[in-house]
């Protein structure tokens, strides 16, 4: 076999230059790794822009309830 190969960018094993993806950087990836990488920056990025949001939002239930 002399198929061409080069390195995944994200996972860093072999992949096959007829299969591989390129990234925003030009980068060969797995379509895969490729996908998996837009997810995580995605959820990073609104864990980061909605802090607040995130911690706020529990609190309704557990309003302490006033009696008498
Ligand atoms: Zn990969």
């Amino acid at each position: 076999m002399d198929r061409d190969t080069t390195t995944c960018f994200v996972c860093g094993k072999a992949i096959l230059l007829e299969i591989a993806k390129t990234n925003e950087c030009g980068r060969a990836v797995h379509e895969e790794c490729y996908v998996l990488r837009m997810k995580l920056e995605k959820a990073t990025t609104a864990g980061h822009m909605f802090p607040d949001t995130a911690v706020a939002a529990p609190r309704s239930i557990d309003r302490p309830r006033r009696t008498g």
